[in-house]
C-alpha cells in the first residue's frame, strides 16, 4: 500500500514537472506562430494543451521509471545508489544537452525562428524542470535508504490533476465543430518550384517528363494557361496564400517577411478547424518569411524524398479529420543536377552541371555559357522535372493506395518557370529577373473525384491569385471582399470556360522594376526606369513592350512601336497599376536582416548576390 503510494506520489511530481515543461513548450510555439495577434485562440489552446499533456505523460513514465530502479538499487546497496546516481547526474549534465544540441531541428523545428534569449530561456525552464525532477528522485531514494520514507503530497496530486485537465482541454477542443457549412474534405497543395509549364507532356512537350502529373491532369482539371503573379518564389508563393498581387501583399523583396495582419489560407482554414501542416524546402518558402502563419507545423525539411516522407507521415497521422497540407520541392530548382534525360554525347565529354560559383560568375558577367553547355543544363533541368515527377508522383501513388488521395483536393502548381536562355544570356538559368512567359507560365492541375471533372482543360488564361477562392469555393468557405482572385468552381465541376479577365505580374528580384498585363492572348511588359519613377511618372518614351501570345508565343516581336488598337486600353491599365503602385509604396512590413540559416539555403540554391 505504502509503495503504491509512493509511485503514485514520484509519477504525479513528474507529470507537474513535466507539465510546465511542455506548457513552456507550448508557449512558445504560441508566440512564435503569433497565435494571438492572428486571433488563433483554438491552435494557441490545442498547442498549450498538447505542449502540457505530452510534457505530463513523459515526465510521469520517466518519473515513475527512476523510482523504481532507484528504490531497487537503494535496497541492494548504498553504494550502489551513490554510483547511479553520479551516472545519472554525467548523464543530464553532458550527454544530454550534446544529444540536444544534435537534434534540435527535430525536437525544436522552430528554433530557428526563435530569438537567442527566448530559446535559452525555454532550454534553462526545461532544464530546472528536468533536473528538479531527477534530484528530487534521488534524494528520496537515499531517504528510503536510511529508512526514512518521505510522504507522498500534494505536489503529487497536483501534477496528476494537471494532466488530466490537460487530457480534457485537448479532447474538448479538437472536437469543436468546423466552421458552419465547411464540407471539411482535405486539401493537399502541392508545390514544385521553378517548374515551367511547358515541360508538362499534357502540354505537349516531347520528352515524357512528367507521367505522374499527365495522369492527374487526365483524372482533374488541367488548366493549360495558368498564369503567376512574379517571376520568383518569396512574392509568388505569397500571392498563393494570400490572393494578393505582390504590391499589395507587399513581400516584394527578401528583407520584407508577409505581414502578420494578413489574411493566409492555412489560417483561414485552421479558424474553419482544419488540421494545418507544411513540409517545405525552405529558403523563400521558410516561416521566416512568415509563411508559418496558421500552420500546426512548418518544417523545412530539404530535399524531395524527405519532404515527401514526412508529408505522407502526418497525412497517415491526421486519419479522417480535416486537414490542409502544404508541400513544396526545389527538386527542379538551380543547381540541376539529374542527368536522365541529357544527350549521352555531353556525358561522354565529361560534361560537368554549372555551380553555385560559376551561376554567380555568369551572373556577375564574368562567365559565358557556350551552347554546347546550354543545351546540356537544359536537358539537366529537364531531368530535374522528371525526378520531381517521379518523388511526388510516389507519394501520390502511395496516398491512392491507400485511399486518401480520392477523398482530397489536390492541388499542384508552381510558382514560376525558368528561362533557359530563352530571353536573357546574364540572368539564364534563372528566374526574376523579367516577366516573360517561360517564368509567368506555370503548370496548375486540380483533382478531386467527385467535386472536380475528370480530363477538363480550360483554355483561357487563370491567374496564381484564383486558387485560394476556389479552394475555399470548394470547401463551402466564404471568402473575404480583398481576395483579388476569383472562384474557378464551375470551371472544375463543368469544364466551363471562365470569363476572361485581365491579368497582372509583377515585382522583379533582380535587374529593373516590370510590370506586367494579360488579356485573352494580348500582353504588355512596362519597365519604368527607378530614377523617373521617382520624380514622377512620364508616360513618353517609357520602356514598353506588346505581344500577341497567340501568333507569338515566344515573345519575339514587340508590337509596341505600332501599338494594335484593342492594346491601348490593356497599356493604359498597366499604367495605372504602375502609378498606384508608386504614389502609395509597397505594402511591405519593416524590413529586416535575414536569418543565417536562411541565408545558407539561399546561397545553395544560387541567390548569391
Ligand atoms: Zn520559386
Amino acid at each position: 500500500m505504502q509503495q503504491t503510494g509512493h509511485l503514485l506520489g514520484a509519477g504525479g511530481q513528474g507529470a507537474l514537472a513535466g507539465w510546465a515543461a511542455g506548457l513552456a513548450f507550448g508557449g512558445w510555439w504560441v508566440f512564435l506562430g503569433k497565435d494571438f495577434s492572428h486571433s488563433l485562440v483554438r491552435l494557441a489552446t490545442l498547442r498549450l494543451a498538447f505542449g502540457a499533456l505530452a510534457g505530463a505523460v513523459v515526465g510521469l513514465a520517466l518519473s515513475i521509471l527512476l523510482h523504481l530502479i532507484l528504490s531497487f538499487l537503494g535496497r541492494k546497496s548504498a553504494r550502489l545508489l551513490a554510483f547511479a546516481a553520479a551516472l545519472l547526474a554525467t548523464l543530464y549534465l553532458v550527454v544530454a544537452p550534446l544529444v540536444a544540441f544534435r537534434l534540435r531541428a527535430t525536437f525544436l523545428p522552430w528554433y530557428l525562428y526563435s530569438p537567442r534569449w527566448l530559446t535559452l530561456g525555454l532550454i534553462l525552464v526545461v532544464g530546472s524542470l528536468t533536473g528538479g525532477l531527477l534530484i528530487l528522485r534521488v534524494r528520496e531514494a537515499l531517504a528510503a535508504n536510511r529508512a526514512r520514507h518521505s510522504r507522498s503530497n500534494w505536489i503529487g496530486a497536483t501534477g496528476w490533476g494537471l494532466a488530466l485537465l490537460s487530457l480534457l482541454a485537448l479532447a474538448v477542443v479538437s472536437r469543436l465543430p468546423l466552421a458552419s457549412g465547411a464540407t471539411g474534405r482535405p486539401i493537399i497543395l502541392l508545390s514544385l518550384d521553378t517548374m515551367r509549364g511547358d515541360r508538362l507532356g499534357a502540354l505537349g512537350y516531347p520528352k515524357p517528363l512528367t507521367p505522374h502529373l499527365d495522369a492527374l491532369a487526365s483524372q482533374g482539371v488541367l488548366f493549360e494557361q495558368a498564369t503567376s503573379t512574379a517571376p520568383w518564389t518569396l512574392p509568388s508563393h505569397a500571392s498563393i496564400f494570400t490572393s494578393l498581387l505582390p504590391f499589395d501583399h507587399g513581400s516584394t523583396r527578401e528583407t520584407r517577411p508577409l505581414r502578420p495582419s494578413l489574411s493566409m489560407l492555412a489560417e483561414r482554414l485552421r479558424n474553419a478547424g482544419y488540421r494545418t501542416a507544411a513540409f517545405t524546402g525552405g529558403a523563400y518558402v521558410s516561416a521566416g518569411f512568415g509563411f508559418g502563419q496558421g500552420f500546426e507545423i512548418y518544417e523545412d525539411q530539404g530535399g524531395a524524398e524527405r519532404i515527401a516522407a514526412a508529408a505522407l507521415k502526418w497525412v497517415r497521422s491526421v486519419k479522417d479529420q480535416p486537414y490542409f497540407v502544404f508541400v513544396h520541392t526545389y527538386e527542379i530548382h538551380f543547381p540541376y543536377t539529374h542527368t536522365e534525360f541529357v544527350d549521352k554525347r555531353f556525358l561522354d565529354q565529361g560534361m560537368k552541371p554549372l555551380d553555385v560559383e560559376q551561376l554567380a560568375a555568369i551572373h556577375n558577367g564574368k562567365l559565358a555559357v557556350a551552347p554546347d553547355e546550354r543545351q546540356f543544363e537544359s536537358e539537366l533541368y529537364d531531368g530535374d522535372v522528371a525526378r520531381a515527377d517521379f518523388v511526388m508522383g510516389r507519394m501520390l501513388d502511395q496516398l491512392q493506395q491507400e485511399g486518401i488521395l480520392d477523398r482530397a483536393i489536390l492541388v499542384v502548381l508552381s510558382d514560376h518557370g525558368d528561362d533557359l536562355w530563352d530571353h536573357d544570356d546574364y540572368w539564364s538559368p534563372g528566374h526574376g529577373h523579367s516577366l516573360y512567359q517561360e517564368l509567368l507560365h506555370v503548370p496548375l492541375i486540380v483533382r478531386a473525384p467527385g467535386l472536380v471533372m475528370a480530363g477538363g482543360r480550360i483554355r483561357t488564361p487563370v491567374s496564381l491569385l484564383d486558387v485560394l477562392p476556389t479552394l475555399l469555393a470548394l470547401e463551402g468557405i466564404p471568402g473575404e471582399s480583398e481576395d483579388q482572385g476569383r472562384s474557378l468552381v464551375a470551371s472544375l465541376s463543368q469544364g466551363s470556360e471562365p470569363d476572361p479577365v485581365p491579368m497582372n505580374a509583377e515585382a522583379t528580384e533582380y535587374g529593373p522594376e516590370r510590370f506586367a498585363r494579360r488579356e485573352g492572348s494580348l500582353k504588355a511588359i512596362l519597365t519604368p526606369k527607378p530614377d523617373e519613377l521617382r520624380g514622377g511618372i512620364d508616360r513618353n518614351a517609357r520602356p514598353l513592350e506588346v505581344f500577341d501570345l497567340q501568333s507569338d508565343p515566344h515573345e519575339k516581336h514587340d508590337l509596341s512601336a505600332a501599338l494594335p488598337p484593342e492594346a491601348s486600353a490593356l497599356v493604359e491599365d498597366l499604367w495605372k497599376r504602375v502609378e498606384r503602385v508608386w504614389q502609395r509604396g509597397s505594402q511591405g512590413g519593416p524590413s529586416g536582416p535575414i536569418p543565417k540559416e536562411l541565408e545558407e539555403q539561399l546561397r545553395s540554391l544560387g541567390y548569391v548576390r
